[in-house]
Parts: C-alpha cells; sequence; structure tokens
C-alpha cells in the first residue's frame, strides 16, 4: 500500500468491495482511490491488473461506481432503481473485453484484452454487479446499519441477519458503543 493512503476493504463481493473505496458515505467520507494510481493499486489487488491508468479512466470508474452503489441502496430497500444509474452500469458492462479463463489449479481468473484497458475492469466489476442486484447469486442486498456507513453490502449468510458491511469496522465500532453505553449504565 502506498504511504500516505488509507487501506482498501476489501470483501469477498468483488462488485461491492469496489463501493467500499468510498467509506463512511453519511458521515466523513473518505476516497480510497483519489488518484489512477490508487485505482491501479485497488485492481491489482482486486485480481484486475492493470499497468497504467488516466484520469479520465479513473473518472469513469468512480461514475461506475455511484452507479452501483445508487442501484445496490435501491435494490436492498426494494426501490425502483434510477434509469440512469442502471444505463451507466450496461454500458461498463457492454464495452468490457476481459475473458474468464480457468487456472491449472481451477480457478477463475480474469484476462484483459491490454494491461491498459481500465475499461476491461470495469466491465468485470459491471457484470459483478449485475449478478447480485439481478438476485442471480445466492445472497441478499442489504445496508449497513451503522448511521454514518449505510453501504450496500451482499449478505450471504445463512439466515440473512449480517448487519454491518464489514465486521472489523463498523461492526466492531457498533459492538464497542454499545459496550462502553453498558459500562456507563453500571457504573452510574
Ligand atoms: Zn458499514
Amino acid at each position: 500500500m502506498s504511504a500516505g493512503f488509507p487501506d482498501f476493504r476489501l470483501g469477498t463481493v468483488l462488485a461491492t468491495s469496489f463501493t467500499a473505496t468510498l467509506t463512511e458515505r453519511r458521515g466523513e467520507a473518505l476516497e480510497r482511490i483519489p488518484t489512477p494510481r490508487r485505482l491501479v493499486d485497488w485492481l491489482v489487488v482486486s485480481g484486475l491488473a492493470v499497468d497504467s491508468c488516466t484520469s479520465a479512466q479513473l473518472d469513469l470508474a468512480r461514475e461506475l461506481r455511484e452507479a452501483i452503489h445508487v442501484v445496490a441502496t435501491a435494490a436492498a430497500i426494494d426501490d425502483a432503481p434510477p434509469a440512469s444509474a442502471v444505463q451507466i452500469i450496461n454500458d461498463r458492462s457492454i464495452q468490457g473485453r476481459a475473458a474468464a479463463v480457468l487456472t491449472p489449479e481451477s480457478t477463475r481468473e480474469w484476462r484483459l484484452s491490454s494491461a491498459s484497458r481500465v475499461e476491461d475492469a470495469l466491465g468485470v466489476i459491471a457484470a459483478d454487479a449485475i449478478s447480485i442486484i439481478s438476485g442471480e447469486r445466492d445472497g441478499k442486498l442489504a445496508l449497513c446499519a451503522s448511521p454514518t456507513c449505510q453501504a450496500a453490502f451482499f449478505d450471504t449468510s445463512q439466515s440473512r441477519t449480517r448487519k454491518w458491511c464489514d465486521m472489523g469496522t463498523c461492526g466492531n465500532r457498533e459492538k464497542k458503543a454499545r459496550f462502553n453505553a453498558n459500562q456507563r449504565k453500571k457504573s452510574s
């Protein structure tokens, strides 16, 4: 990780790991891909390695990210998604030219048509978003219970009762707040 930049929050779902490159959306929002270089870093750790990224490609990525955020949030609360945001997701998906390949270890890898094709990587992310929003994959979209976050996440727990986008951050903070409130109650 580059020094001075906030760490990435990587989950198991590509599309929502991508929307989590902007955290604390309802509080003090933290941009985790402020520069093209940081988007390259994120794509590398997410299995979509590119060797370069322009400012225009970063803009395209952020536009896709916000479109996924809006449509996934609408899906989580059973609302109709804005057509403009759906269009952005579809455009990125259509313009991507990545191919899935099977490795000798029987894992899936993405091959981009060229190492400078950030658009191919965005196509994979858009397709991943489509697969979770459409209900094609086993799981349910929900909103994080942290009031300063409210990020849409994909709940794959058996009971579908997960409350936080990320246990290590939002979940922990809530638990600590509850613990402190209980301690105060006990000592008064
Ligand atoms: Zn959260």
